[in-house]
């Protein structure tokens, strides 16, 4: 009986120790995408602002080893890390043509053109299902406590 309470007892502590490690880097993300929300606010009043967001955004992904999903990654200018709104601040071209067909994306703010090329093999990675290992939910704060 004694050792069954010792367990009770124990279990809360190993409980909090594990939550940390269920999502390596969280509060790496979440940081990540506090930045990018406020990238998107200032895009249209201090577009500098915004790229300097940006950019930190990036630079926190790049040391903790964490990946952006592409589709919010090219959002982001390469080389300011301004968020490339279509109507403030980047100018989007269609080229089409027989064999080569891409969309160009100019920085207004940096001069910056990054071509996204349109082959029909392409596949990202992040499209593929065998690129899911494991799916991690997490709740929200109940703010009713
Ligand atoms: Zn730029």
């Amino acid at each position: 009986m004694a050792s069954n309470e010792k367990e009770a007892v124990k279990r809360p502590q190993n409980e909090k120790k594990k939550q940390p490690k269920a999502c390596a880097g969280r509060e790496l993300h979440e940081r990540m995408n506090f930045l990018y929300q406020a990238s998107v606010l200032m895009s249209d009043t201090c577009p500098q602002l915004s790229a300097s967001y940006g950019k930190l955004a990036k630079a926190i992904g790049k040391k903790a080893v964490l990946r952006m999903e592409p589709a919010i990654k090219r959002t982001l200018c390469v080389r300011c890390g301004v968020l490339l709104n279509p109507a403030t601040t980047a100018d989007i071209h269609d080229f089409r043509h027989k064999q080569l067909c891409y969309v160009q994306v100019n920085c207004k703010l940096c001069g910056y053109s990054k071509r996204f090329y349109n082959s029909k093999n392409h596949q990202l990675w992040l499209d593929n299902p065998s690129s899911i290992v494991e799916r991690i939910e997490f709740q929200a704060p109940s703010s009713s406590s």
